[in-house]
């Protein structure tokens, strides 16, 4: 994790932490140690001990993606912890009543469904972002990454583990992708599933930046950036001749 808490109960991020000082886990209580990793796949971030008996024993990858994206959102709605029915987890970001999980590493389908289960009994909605880029591939063997202006199903897989991306997302959560295009980040929003693969909103060639993603799940950005939902709604007129 990125962000712990002090004996006085104060929220600490890992580069604000002092290594003669201790620190707690916000949901177990545990005892902390800072691993002083430093690589893109992984940050130096706070651990739990060996053997730990954390409650919350969900997959969190500590990269530099992930702590990217998370540090977009103000402090206090990183790293939230979320009690239901006395279990405990840790949202990556929560926002409102939005949850907001990143996803850099692949996850197992079962993961996937605990924790949208999870966070929906809650009352939450829960919105996925993962990295695409170099992780997840299409599945078809002649089909070169993935195209923003393809308007046929995908079916994606990713690329580190032989397993699909997604298997049965529920059509309460919302789904992104975010890959580089001419080395800039851009996201694709998932429509819908069905067993021929996956199917994008096209909103090309208004690409779906960052920003409009902040914009969308109330972050703060300059006032005059659209949201997901207004490009998609401006775009989506354009396509309507197109089957
Ligand atoms: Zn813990």
């Amino acid at each position: 994790m990125f962000i712990a808490i002090d004996k006085d109960n104060n929220r600490v991020e890992i580069e604000n932490a002092d290594k003669t000082k201790e620190y707690f886990c916000p949901v177990c209580g545990e005892k902390l140690s800072i691993r002083a990793k430093e690589s893109i796949s992984v940050k130096t971030h706070f651990a739990h001990k060996r053997n730990s008996q954390c409650v919350d024993d969900w997959n969190h990858d500590m990269s530099e993606w992930h702590l990217n994206w998370q540090r977009r959102f103000p402090t206090e709605c990183r790293e939230v912890v979320i009690e239901h029915n006395g279990t405990k987890h840790r949202a990556d970001v929560c926002i409102g009543k939005t949850i907001i999980e990143f996803q850099h590493s692949p996850l197992s389908s079962e993961e996937f469904g605990k924790r949208n289960e999870f966070y929906t009994n809650c009352g939450y909605k829960v919105v996925w972002v993962f990295d695409a880029e170099g992780k997840i591939a299409s599945c078809h063997p002649k089909a070169y990454g993935i195209d923003p202006n393809e308007l046929s199903f995908v079916e994606l897989c990713w690329k580190r583990k032989n397993v699909l991306f997604l298997t049965k997302p529920s059509s309460k959560l919302e789904i992104f992708i975010q890959y580089k295009v001419e080395k800039q980040d851009i996201m694709l929003k998932l429509k819908n599933v069905s067993s021929k693969g996956f199917k994008f909103y096209r909103t090309y060639p208004n690409y779906l930046l960052i920003e409009n993603f902040l914009k969308e799940y109330g972050a703060n950005v300059d006032p005059r950036v659209r949201s997901v939902s207004v490009i998609i709604e401006q775009t989506k007129d354009i396509y309507k001749s197109i089957p």
